[in-house]
């Protein structure tokens, strides 16, 4: 039975049942929430958004492909119906585990388990400069202005005779051949192909040129060496130009440089290369961290020497044998772990032995454009028109909320019918100093 008594900080009844916080409303943190729906359990959640974001589909926002609100789902509605459960739009600032205390920035809370799922923020690696001038796309403001910056600088090109200038406003520099710099690279070579000569008849959109420049020997380098080699293709078919084993040294808004003899004069530099798990305050130390800034857990997600806290989804680094730098930061293992710990934090409760987590990879994809995609499962590997439905397939089947799905559903067989992308639109400009570039 559910006891109130007195109110606590957030207005959280005190309750007979033990007070679960789970911190962020990403995959880990709602497939968690969903296990312990029907559990005897008070379950808090505490989110810097009231949203949760579909994150692989940012760059179709920052690509006019798709509304922002079609990959966004207020967790508030992912909670409606499950008794004992409480969600705060709280940013957490800091754990304080000797006293089960965390501070947030609408007041301080106790608990008595603690779930990290954070996620990861982006790694500039110490580069403060590409960190001041590069664009990041790690969430949807951010796809937002990514959105506003590629229109404007067309607009900025359209005003301009000098040549020079010109080409610098339509050269994009995307660093990081992962799915996220692919799947970009792709969209844009797709823009330029279908949407500019259109809407910029005044302009040769010919000379847009798109750099995807990668550290390593491949592209997709997670995925196997054919599906590598097929999305470099794939790319180089819709005009991008892939630079491999070129490591970005610096970008100062206007001038990219590498460490090769490379250098790109560019408006636009977008950072994909690289995340870091998003550690709080408090659970920071050095020896708590793995490579890649995430918490250190056993294989029950349990952070190493405090037996109430866990850590799931990309802040949480599981060192295993097949997994040295912990599992992928990917959404599979972030629900997978989520769900686990849903049981395991039931049996902890009910003093029954814990369940070690084991990854189900399911294998990985990317999509690199119109009938362009690349999958990798355990027995099969495929690419082409096939791979893209099963992409579409599956990122479908993974939204939340059916009028996501159905949106986002209609939007693409637009798109693939009319090759358009309509929500190509400056709702809330960025502010990019083109200054230097007059010169
Ligand atoms: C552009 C992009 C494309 C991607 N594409 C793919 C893909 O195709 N396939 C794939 O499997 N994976 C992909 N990923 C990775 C995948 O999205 C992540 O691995 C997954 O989201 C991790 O889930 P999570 O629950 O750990 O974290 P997240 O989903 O990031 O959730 C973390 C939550 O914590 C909240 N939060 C963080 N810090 C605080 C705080 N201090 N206080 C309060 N709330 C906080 C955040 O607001 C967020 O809601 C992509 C990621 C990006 C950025």
């Amino acid at each position: 039975m559910f006891i109130f008594t007195f109110m606590s900080a957030m207005n959280i009844p005190k309750s007979s049942f033990p007070r679960i916080i789970i911190i962020g409303g990403g995959f880990a943190g709602i497939s968690l929430a969903k296990e312990l729906s029907k559990k005897e359990v008070q379950v808090l959640l505490l989110d810097k958004n009231n949203y949760h974001t579909f994150q692989p589909l940012l760059y179709q926002v920052s690509t006019g492909g798709l509304e922002p609100d079609s990959i966004a789902y207020p967790i508030r509605k992912v909670l409606k119906d499950y008794p004992n459960f409480f969600f705060r739009l709280a940013n957490v600032e800091e754990v304080n585990p000797s006293k089960n205390e965390l501070i947030t920035n609408i007041g301080a809370i106790n608990y008595d388990y603690l779930v990290m799922a954070t996620g990861s923020e982006t790694n500039f690696f110490g580069n403060k400069e590409i960190e001041k001038n590069g664009m990041v796309m790690k969430s949807i403001p951010e796809s937002l202005n990514l959105r506003s910056l590629i229109l404007e600088n067309f607009e900025q090109a359209l005003l301009t005779d000098d040549l020079h200038l010109r080409d610098a406003l339509m050269n994009f520099v995307i660093v990081g051949g992962g799915p996220t710099g692919v799947e970009l690279a792709g969209a844009l070579a797709e823009i330029k192909k279908g949407i500019l000569p259109k809407d910029y008849p005044d302009l040769d959109t010919r000379r847009v040129q798109i750099n995807l420049v990668q550290s390593g020997d491949r592209i997709l380098k997670e995925m196997s060496e054919k599906a590598s080699k097929k999305a470099e293709d794939f790319l180089e078919e819709l005009g991008v130009q892939v630079w491999k084993n070129t490591r970005v040294k610096s970008y100062d808004g206007k001038l990219v440089t590498t460490q090769t003899d490379l250098s790109f004069e560019a408006a636009t530099l977008v950072w994909a290369a690289g995340v870091k798990g998003a550690a709080i305050k408090g659970l920071d130390a050095e020896e708590l961290l793995m490579r890649g800034n995430r918490i250190k857990v056993n294989e029950f997600n349990q952070v190493i020497g405090h037996e109430n806290i866990f850590a799931v989804g990309d802040v949480a680094g599981m060192e295993l044998p097949d997994y040295p730098s912990g599992h992928p930061m990917m959404a599979q293992p972030a629900m997978q772990q989520g769900k686990n710990l849903g049981k395991n934090l039931t049996y902890l409760l009910g003093n029954k032995p814990l369940k070690p987590f084991i990854y189900n990879d399911k294998g990985s994809m990317a999509t690199i454009g119109r009938n362009k995609a690349v999958v990798d499962l355990d027995a099969y590997k495929f690419q082409g028109i096939f791979a893209w439905f099963v992409w579409m397939f599956v990122h479908l089947f993974f939204l939340i909320g059916f009028r996501n799905r159905m949106i986002v559903f209609i939007n693409w067989v637009y798109n693939y019918v009319r090759f358009d992308r309509e929500a190509r639109l400056i709702i809330r400009p960025y502010k990019r100093d083109y200054t230097m570039f007059k010169d």
